[in-house]
């Protein structure tokens, strides 16, 4: 049986004054139904870019696919035509911005906001969609839906607006979800209450969820898998214990490394020196590779191979490469 999503070698550029910059080179990943994938990586690495392809929403121009498949179901939504697209989002697709307000419209009561969708795609009746609606806002966990159905944004608080906005993009039940740091405006108490409503609504629901976010510790609590992402490549993608526990790239490890450790002393925090590279002008070798304590000579000039660790675990990094190891050694030696 085919996964619902299979991106396969995704390329993004966009055009800025300076030149291209290339924000996702050779992309794949894919996602079954109800399954969780998170996509973390610091700002820049390209994962936006690959969620805003994925949902058939990158601006052209300045923007543009410039290579790649995004299978959806068996079809490839990079050769659908922008109507076909359409159709497709916002009944199959939905997607969760990190500030509720910018999918709210401040003029309008939140019942009207979440029936218009279903009127509009699904030819329900107004009284269907106001039964739809009020199931969902008890789903997200919002008390007297009935009430609140007649009341504006700003009426509820940053939190309860998540959740109206989770329940507008399950309205329509959606196959998948994308959101994109969903819960990063919000306090830790909130935040926390938000990540257990994603796992309870996959649950029951079975919708299938990309989480974009910075934040391992969103991670660690609603994911399957994680693909980390670094200068616009997935560097490493496995199960969650996979990258918990046996992470095998640097860059994965930097970044447990680098969450700030409760149980810690906080100098024990440490933080990746340096910065991405720049992507007008991708390098040609491992593009971590000015930052990576564990560089050789063959990182610079030649693309990580991937290592396959085992049958879900991936790893982009010569270190996993005997050839390259080997190599290494003997010019130690030689020295
Ligand atoms: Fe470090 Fe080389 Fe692995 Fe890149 S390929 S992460 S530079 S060891
Ligand atoms: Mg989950």
């Amino acid at each position: 049986q085919e996964p619902l999503l299979d991106v396969k070698n995704l390329h993004v550029s966009f055009k800025t004054h300076g030149g291209e910059v290339k924000a996702v080179r050779g992309v794949s990943f894919s996602l079954e139904k109800g399954e969780t994938l998170a996509i973390v990586g610091e700002s820049g690495c390209g994962k936006s870019a690959t969620s805003l392809a994925v949902m058939g929403l990158i601006p052209e121009p300045p923007g543009r696919i410039t290579e790649g498949v995004i299978s959806f179901k068996g079809r490839d939504m990079v050769k659908m035509s922008p109507k076909q697209k359409r159709r497709i989002q916002g009944v199959n697709l939905s997607m969760i911005f990190q500030d509720p307000m910018t999918a709210l419209n401040p003029t309008l009561t939140i019942g009207s906001q979440l029936t218009e969708g279903i009127v509009h795609q699904k030819k329900a009746t107004k009284t269907q969609a106001r039964d739809k609606a009020m199931e969902m806002l008890a789903l997200v966990g919002i008390s007297n839906p009935e009430e609140r159905m007649k009341q504006y944004p700003h009426q509820f608080s940053g939190g309860m607006r998540q959740r109206i906005v989770i329940a507008m993009a399950l309205i329509c039940e959606p196959d998948l979800i994308i959101a994109d740091e969903p819960t990063t405006a919000l306090d830790v108490t909130i935040q926390a209450q938000i990540l257990e409503l994603f796992n309870k609504i996959q649950k029951e629901t079975d919708v299938a969820i990309i989480m974009i976010t910075h934040d391992l510790g969103v991670v660690a609590k609603v994911a399957d898998r994680i693909a980390v992402m670094y200068a616009g490549k997935i560097v490493e993608l496995g199960a969650k214990r996979d990258i918990f526990y046996r992470s095998g790239h640097p860059y994965t490890q930097a970044l447990l490394n680098s969450v700030v450790r409760l149980d810690l002393p906080s100098d024990t925090l440490r933080p990746i020196n340096g910065a991405p590279p720049d992507l007008f002008l991708p390098p040609a070798g491992c593009a971590f590779s000015q930052r990576c304590p564990f560089a050789m000579e063959v990182c610079e000039h030649v693309q990580p191979p991937t290592t396959t660790l085992d049958a879900h675990h991936a790893v982009d990094c010569w270190l996993l490469d005997k050839r390259a190891v080997e190599n290494r050694q003997r010019v130690e030696n030689l020295q």
